[in-house]
């Protein structure tokens, strides 16, 4: 631990300072448990990818306790693990984990694997995906990056407001050099500076005065210079197509069978805005027609007769 934390004779390292921090406090969050599995902690990372801790936290604990393994997942259709999905958002990813539970049981005998190239390798598990579950499920050493990591490098080391919208190499490569050589101690600090910047180093209104490396941030030295460009706009959800195949997957979601084409006609007037959403959905494999007339969500059954 003192090689995580710096010793009373060194001054501590970045990591040390913030995985001192984190330590002191990191949010009570189920999937940080020791206990938790490896795939307990896949389904956290790819839950979290795109919605709040807050709204992932019940998902979470209800998709373990009914599928508390891939081999469970797997052994259901594409179809429930869409229902369960329910609203958190974003639901290819219910269809992606569906298959990454299948590969899993092909692949690995049903053990999360723990080789970055075989998890790399399965689907829906990025760059990001990979190296958070062989850090936090197998105490790896790898740079675990994502905005909120991206964001406190590029401000604290980087000097610069914020980083751009997409992970480059240049990240990786600058968030390794701030790993501690040990990989539990790595491990750890890569969840501090992820949770630093969740909830210290913030987008919009990082509280400086909170931070453990304010002494060192260059950003912070420089006087916290704005951005260059425009400032990003929130997206907007209502009337968008979004909004429309949230309201058709709702309808499919809730129905035991095939849901004929004049019910999902009555979410959204909009004859061409609508047509579009689904034929989405089907172009994303979370629908599929059956017969002429009819959509139900994929899997959801036995195979749809062939329309025509
Ligand atoms: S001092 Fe401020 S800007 Fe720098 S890393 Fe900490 S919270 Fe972010």
């Amino acid at each position: 631990m003192r090689d995580i934390i710096g010793d009373a004779m060194t001054e501590p390292t970045f990591a040390g300072r913030v995985s001192r921090w984190y330590e002191q406090h990191a949010r009570d969050l189920p999937w940080r448990r020791p206990e938790t599995s490896p795939w307990a902690i896949l389904v956290s990372e790819v839950m979290l990818q795109q919605t709040p801790v807050v709204r992932v936290v019940p998902a979470w604990q209800a998709w373990l306790e009914r599928w508390p393994t891939p081999a469970a997942l797997a052994g259901s259709s594409p179809a429930e693990a869409i229902r369960m999905w329910g609203r958190l958002g974003y639901p290819r990813r219910a269809v992606r984990l569906h298959e990454c539970a299948v590969a899993i049981v092909e692949r690995h005998g049903g053990v999360v694997p723990d080789r970055l190239e075989q998890l790399l390798a399965l689907p829906g598990v990025g760059t990001y995906t990979a190296r958070a579950v062989a850090a936090f499920a197998y105490g790896q050493r790898h740079p675990v990056v994502d905005t909120n990591v991206r964001r406190v490098v590029c401000r604290a080391v980087a000097g610069e407001p914020d980083a751009g919208p997409t992970t480059r190499p240049a990240d990786l490569v600058a968030t390794e050099e701030l790993l501690p050589a040990e990989p539990a101690a790595a491990a750890l600090a890569s969840a501090a500076i992820m949770e630093l910047g969740a909830v210290v180093c913030t987008a919009r209104s990082p509280r400086c005065e909170a931070c453990p490396v304010e002494s060192t941030c260059a950003w912070r030295a420089s006087g916290r210079p704005a951005p260059a460009g425009p400032t990003r706009r929130p997206q907007r959800y209502a009337g968008t197509d979004r909004q429309v195949r949230g309201l058709l997957l709702g309808v499919l979601r809730e129905a035991t069978g095939p849901v004929p084409h004049q019910r999902l006609d009555q979410v959204w007037a909009d004859d061409v805005q609508r047509a579009r959403a689904l034929a989405g959905l089907v172009d994303d494999g979370l629908v599929e027609p059956v017969g002429e007339t009819s959509f139900r969500l994929i899997g959801d059954g036995p195979p749809a007769p062939v329309a025509g």
